[in-house]
């Protein structure tokens, strides 16, 4: 049986003192909530963060991470500083590192091996562009990213993974996907992995879909069964807009 898993993606938002309080106020508003709440701060906050939610239930993750171990990389975090500073999980492959940093298959794979040596979970992001759907190419775009990004993993490793279904079009644009069209793409993900490793790991892959979630599309995108969750961006930076998501089964 799947969690759900509701993340937040802070982005390049918040202040070590905004995101202490802004997670101050969303443990109790999300306490006891039937699904795995994780927030993703930016790197600096991180720590404060962890220190705030240390008695309570809600997860932790960054935005990225680098494969190496350590050395003279400047700029780069590796996982197990990230690990240290108490994160759960890594996103790795966000479309807007995609886009704007030079993230290619080929980089998510070696930080998605590196993150789970370290015992980080990582949260894998997946997305066509608005020009790939039109083209009715979004299957052929998603098949030759998953399975880029998790090339040479085991099934006992590949059944950790969370993978983030996220078109490019609906990030931060207030266009969602409709259920539909979400849940056929998370299904299609599910039928890969299946094929990759076997079909007890593909049950045991949650599956999120991310693009302009909000409170208002987020009951409809939960009630399909290859949907696991959400990956959510804007509206997690408001702790009632996020915990109305996390609680959108009993609103
Ligand atoms: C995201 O950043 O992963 C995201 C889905 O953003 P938004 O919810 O703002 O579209």
């Amino acid at each position: 049986m799947r969690k759900p898993i509701i993340a937040g993606n802070w982005k390049m938002y918040k202040t070590v003192s905004e995101a202490v309080a802004l997670v101050k106020e969303l443990e109790t508003i999300v306490a006891g909530a039937p699904v795995e709440v994780l927030v993703c701060p930016p790197f600096t906050a991180i720590y404060a963060v962890k220190q705030q939610l240390a008695n309570s239930s809600i997860k932790v993750g960054a935005q990225d991470v680098f494969w190496e171990t350590e050395g003279a990389f400047t700029g780069q975090i590796a996982p197990k500083m990230l690990k240290e500073t108490g994160c759960d999980y890594v996103i790795i492959g966000h479309s807007e590192r995609r886009q704007y940093f030079g993230e290619t298959d080929e980089t998510v794979n070696q930080k998605l091996k590196a993150a789970l040596k370290a015992g980080l979970l990582p949260i894998v992001c997946v997305g066509e562009t608005l020009q790939q759907r039109e083209a009715n190419i979004t299957e052929k775009v998603i098949e030759a990213q998953l399975t880029g990004s998790i090339s040479g993993l085991a099934a006992a490793e590949a059944a950790q993974l969370v993978i983030a279904y996220e078109p490019v079009w609906a990030i931060g644009t207030g266009r969602t996907a409709s259920a539909e069209d979400a849940a056929a793409v998370c299904g299609f993900i599910r039928q890969k992995l299946g094929g990759l490793f076997g079909d007890s790991c593909a049950a045991e892959v949650r599956i999120q879909y991310g693009g302009s979630v909000k409170p208002e599309n987020i009951v409809e995108l939960m009630g399909k069964s290859d949907i696991d969750g959400a990956l959510v961006g804007g509206a997690s930076l408001n702790p009632h807009t996020f915990g109305n998501i996390v609680r959108f089964n009993s609103r």
